[in-house]
């Protein structure tokens, strides 16, 4: 394998053993300079084989076998800095694996620090078991309201997204994880045209800076929809638009976010404007403050 690919193109035989292949490939990702390439080998070859680690583990000199082509294809789009997720339609998140396609963003292991936040929440309130309405604005591949509802299990869910190609994979994913009987789909902006009394909002929205997405890296700014991404100007565009929308159909709830690094202070000073009370910050595993808790306490609305 050469780094252009002009020469000693990479090809997997259906002869080749597993631990064959998974050291060509590793080296082959390392070359490009993939991060975790081993990682990512494994995951790879896992995925499209459809075997498990311990497979992995206990038969080194098994062959390829008959999908030696399709795992060819696969280390190929790797290689142009493809996810691996992307390319299996897959991402394990808090323990399930979720389907996910080119409409949806990836959900990332960070994102579970926003769902523990709000789980760790309800235990303590002791709400764990208590019929409660949670809005996901941003639902996307429905990885957090999905989860949420599979933790609770009397908590019944709103999905929301401007996205129907997002909304189908949300419920897919509902339906996969036998949710779906207790959320409600919506295509909308923020919670415009949302009636229903909200306990906790929770949301992941776009909070790049637009000027930003041009530097990300390739497996971010050439695979997740922009959609998802793009948080105008600042990064806290969708922020704004979310502080302005709660004002209807809060009274006493929790309304739970993801941020990006850096942005906690920005992102409290504008809920506080809506009359929120910033209550928990939480750290991801890459040392940023990756999720925020505001309360807001009000009469609603007459
Ligand atoms: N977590 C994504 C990233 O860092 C961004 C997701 C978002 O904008 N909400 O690339």
């Amino acid at each position: 394998m050469t780094r252009d690919g002009s020469d000693a193109a990479f090809r997997v035989q259906p002869t080749d053993t597993v631990r064959q292949t998974l050291s060509t490939i590793t080296q082959a990702f390392a070359i490009l300079g993939i991060d975790d390439a081993p990682a990512d080998a494994r995951f790879l070859v896992q995925g499209i084989l459809e075997i498990d680690a311990l497979t992995v583990l206990r038969e080194p000199d098994r062959p390829i076998g008959a999908r030696a082509e399709m795992l060819e294809r696969a280390v190929y789009r790797r290689l142009t800095h493809e996810p691996v997720s992307r390319i299996l339609g897959a991402r394990a998140f808090f323990g399930r694996t979720f389907q996910v396609t080119p409409d949806v963003l990836d959900p990332r292991a960070d994102t579970e620090t926003l769902v523990e936040l709000v789980l760790d929440i309800l235990r303590s309130d002791g709400r764990q078991n208590a019929v409660l309405t949670i809005a996901d604005i941003g639902a996307g591949s429905g990885a957090i309201i999905v989860t949420l509802l599979a933790e609770l299990p009397n908590a019944v869910g709103i999905a929301i997204d401007i996205s129907p190609a997002a909304l189908a994979i949300t419920k897919a994913n509902a339906a996969r994880f036998g949710v779906l009987d207790r959320l409600t789909l919506v295509e909308t902006t923020g919670l415009r045209g949302i009636n229903d009394k909200i306990d906790v909002v929770v949301s992941n929205p776009p909070y790049i800076r637009a000027a930003d997405i041009a530097g990300l890296d390739p497996g971010v700014r050439n695979f997740d929809p922009h959609l998802a991404l793009d948080g105008g100007d600042d990064g806290l565009a969708i922020y704004r638009e979310i502080a302005s929308d709660i004002r209807e159909i809060t009274t006493n709830s929790w309304i739970c976010l993801e941020i990006g690094a850096g942005q906690c202070d920005d992102v409290e000073q504008i809920f506080r404007a809506s009359g929120c009370t910033p209550c928990h910050r939480r750290t991801d595993l890459g040392g940023h403050i990756r999720a925020v808790a505001l309360q807001i306490q009000r009469e609603p609305n007459p």
